[in-house]
């Protein structure tokens, strides 16, 4: 028997990237006036959709936890270097190999590098030009994330589908949703990652055997899918490779929407054959 905690971890995972990159609409100039209540709204639908679904085996999935940090008037009492260094003496992570990929594909720099950035606004916070010191910092946050990303070891799948941070997070189009995620992060049910999670005991392809089902396989080689990656060649105007696969999603909604829907679909599939492997 397996387990099925790392599906479950994949689910909350998705749901925080989700909530992510909507409160990340809080910071942009249009969306700053939205209510606190619609953030609540917004909190409470993340929790719906973590909960959502049947497990597998016996089991509820009445609850799920969402924990959040609140520093009385930290924005400006507290250093946020201070803070940071007060966060990992307690051992709260910060930082992880998946979470790596989790700040590429929701748009938000680490919380290391946001905390550097506030503690250079902090210096700032007696000037007059405010505004120019917040996008001035901004641009240098987004340079030090973009170095950061091409020389960590980490999410290196991602890497090879998003190389430049700026090019993905200035899009005009697109959300991340749950089958976008595992196909972006390789954090699904491939029998690779599968099998690295202990999870499922071979790695192998049922059909390609003894190729390897990695995501990559999956994505672009596997016959299983072809009809879907027909499709969605037929919209490219010629075959896709890993490293033109995101440029093709960020051409236009059109082919983004097309991306999703052939990430819905071969998804479900992989999904619906690991639970009859199971069975
Ligand atoms: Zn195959």
């Amino acid at each position: 028997m397996y387990s099925h905690c790392a599906n479950d971890s994949h689910r909350v995972q998705t749901c925080l990237l989700n909530l992510h990159s909507k409160l990340r609409g809080y910071f942009n100039s249009t969306l700053i006036m939205r209510s606190t209540i619609d953030a609540i709204q917004k909190v409470l639908s993340t929790a719906k959709a973590a909960i959502s679904g049947k497990r597998y085996h016996k089991g509820t999935k009445k609850y799920c936890v969402i924990v959040t940090l609140d520093v009385k008037n930290a924005f400006n009492s507290a250093r946020w270097n201070h803070i940071l260094s007060a966060l990992e003496k307690m051992g709260v992570p910060l930082e992880g190999k998946f979470l790596c990929a989790v700040h590429v594909l929701a748009g938000t720099p680490p919380l290391v590098l946001l905390v550097d950035e506030r503690s250079r606004l902090y210096e700032h916070s007696r000037e007059d030009a405010w505004s120019d010191a917040t996008s001035e910092e901004r641009a240098k946050t987004l340079e030090k994330w973009q170095t950061q990303w091409s020389t960590t070891t980490k999410g290196r799948w991602t890497h090879r589908l998003i190389p430049s941070i700026a090019a993905w997070i200035e899009r005009r189009h697109g959300e991340v949703n749950y089958h976008l995620t595992q196909l972006l992060s390789g954090h699904g049910c491939f029998r690779s990652y599968l099998c690295r999670t202990k999870n499922d005991t071979s790695s192998s392809c049922p059909t390609c055997q003894p190729a390897v089902e990695d995501v990559e396989h999956f994505i672009f080689h596997c016959p299983r899918f072809t009809v879907e990656r027909e499709e969605l060649y037929r919209l490219a105007n010629g075959p896709l490779e890993t490293e033109t696969f995101v440029g093709f999603m960020l051409e236009n909604e059109r082919n983004w929407e097309a991306t999703a829907s052939f990430a819905s679909s071969v998804m479900a599939r992989l999904r619906s054959e690991e639970r009859a492997r199971r069975r």
